[in-house]
């Protein structure tokens, strides 16, 4: 590819980043990465009803933390700025300006209430409302109005908006980088706005302008703007402007069966669609993030990055480097990918046993602090860590899965006691402790080594010993090896958790 790779992110702040749009993000990305081009965030704020106050914040503390960054766009200006498109709209009124003047687009006068009265009239007549080449004569409008008319009311002050005057006859060709060729018929479209009555552009406009102005060679988005495509290919067609390449991604679908995934699913279905939590400011309804699920992001990109793509080989564990070296946008497939919840916890335990001990340990501490009023040694709890965490998928899995490393268990549990704990067990334990007193190398290996020894000597088998063994230090029948359990709380620990299960199970005589 020789051309300079520049593309874009361009969410709208109307709300939290749907994980839809962080893969679009990622894509993005990855495709810039690739190619050394850049990556720019450009927030459509044009839509005032929709605009959300935090969402904009939301959305770049959501691409920091799953390690995609953005080269340009707010605080990060570049030579294209400004990035967020109501600080750009004299632009937007110079450009739009010049197509009335070519005659590619009109003032369209009708009220809200004409144009309702029109879909009503023909919705009567069993047909749909287009306001398009066969209707735009019968309407409001600068080609239908003598020109004295448009400009008396221009004058006046009558509100307007500005509509695209789509051409007749013509088959669009639409070339798209996942999807191929498309055609479109342009009968079959009709004059969108493209400049609002409140003086904004639309979308629509706004996004061609801005993609032009700021040199975006490949617009990567979802796949939910394939139906603007025509339009907007006809818009640079207008303004004689070069087209940038295109590439609409697949929809991301609901775990089971059909339909976009969508904002609301999380709640329903149990599982975060959004990267970070989400407080909604008027409501105060709090929505999960997969950050505060306790996902890594590097997880979390890996299962977006498989939504949608795959390398075409068996590997699935892919560092944000390798994803950027592998990805292309011709392995993106065309149909819509299956969120899977399963996978996406796989991806995360995948990263969990990957995960440096020394990282864990320290997020391990607070948990640790909240439930103990004890403070115990980042050597001792990366231990403890790489013990249990082959177990783990999130490090909020760890208290339950270690707590035994930092209190005496102060109840045993009731079947585990009734397997474990029988007649004759007490003289058993006893035997063990003066076996364990009188050993001074407490390492793992030597304590097995003794204990086992003596039960093959006593002739008994290894469950009579071993299960209340563990009992008596963890207060179940969970946990690592029993002797690596011994070895880490230490030779006085292990002495007074036995005693103290033996004075517990003690039949009072
Ligand atoms: N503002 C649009 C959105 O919210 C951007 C679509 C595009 O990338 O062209 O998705």
């Amino acid at each position: 590819m020789s051309k300079h790779i520049r593309v874009r992110f361009a969410p709208s702040p109307t709300g939290p980043l749907h994980i839809g749009g962080v893969r679009t993000a990622l894509y993005n990305y990855l495709f810039a990465k690739k190619h050394g081009g850049a990556f720019i965030l450009r927030i459509e704020d044009t839509d005032q009803k929709r605009y959300v106050a935090n969402a904009e914040k939301y959305i770049i503390e959501a691409l920091n933390w799953a390690g995609i960054p953005f080269d340009e766009g707010i605080d990060k200006e570049g030579n294209f700025g400004p990035y967020r498109q109501s600080e750009r709209r004299e632009l937007y009124k110079k450009h739009i300006t010049t197509l009335v003047e070519n005659g590619w687009a009109y003032y369209a006068f009708d009220t809200p209430e004409e144009l309702d009265a029109e879909r009503k009239k023909h919705e009567a007549e069993g047909k749909t409302f287009s306001y398009n080449h066969l209707l735009r004569k019968e309407l409001n409008n600068s080609i239908s109005l003598f020109t004295e008319e448009v400009s008396r009311r221009l004058e006046k002050g009558d509100p307007y908006v500005i509509r695209f005057k789509i051409p007749q006859d013509e088959i669009v060709d639409l070339q798209d980088i996942i999807r191929g060729e498309m055609k479109i018929d342009t009968n079959t479209l009709d004059d969108k706005v493209l400049f609002k009555s409140d003086g904004l552009p639309t979308y629509h406009f706004a996004n061609i302008v801005d993609d032009h102005e700021m040199k975006i060679s490949h617009v990567i988005r979802g796949e939910e703007w394939l139906p603007s495509l025509a339009l907007h290919v006809l818009l640079y067609k207008a303004f004689d402007w070069k087209a940038p390449e295109f590439a609409h991604l697949p929809l991301l679908l609901k775990p089971v069966g059909k339909g976009k995934l969508s904002k609301r699913d999380g709640d329903k279905l149990g599982f975060p669609v959004f990267p970070l939590e989400y407080t909604n400011e008027q409501t105060g309804e709090v929505a999960r993030g997969y950050r505060e699920d306790g996902y890594f992001p590097e997880a979390f990109i890996n299962m977006l990055a498989f939504l949608g793509w795959n390398p075409g080989t068996e590997q699935e564990i892919f560092s944000l480097d390798e994803l950027v070296k592998a990805f292309s946008l011709e392995r993106v497939s065309k149909s819509g990918a299956k969120f899977d919840l399963d996978k996406t916890k796989w991806f995360q335990q995948q990263y969990m046993q990957q995960a440096n001990a020394e990282g864990l340990a320290e997020e391990f501490q607070s948990i640790i602090a909240s439930e103990v009023k004890q403070s115990f040694d980042t050597t001792y709890v990366k231990k403890v860590v790489s013990l249990i965490k082959e177990r783990a998928t999130f490090v909020s899995d760890f208290w339950n899965l270690g707590h035994y490393f930092f209190k005496t268990p102060s109840e045993y549990d009731a079947k585990a006691s009734k397997k474990a704990w029988k007649e004759g067990t007490q003289d058993i334990m006893q035997n063990i402790l003066v076996i364990l007193q009188n050993t001074d190398d407490f390492s793992s290996e030597n304590i097995e080594n003794k204990v086992k020894a003596w039960i093959k000597e006593s002739e008994l088998g290894f469950g009579k010993v071993l299960m209340p063994l563990r009992l008596s230090l963890v207060g179940s029948m969970q946990g690592p090896h029993v002797f690596d359990i011994a070895a880490l709380i230490g030779k006085e620990e292990t002495i007074s958790r036995i005693n103290k299960a033996i004075a517990y199970f003690k039949t009072p005589s």
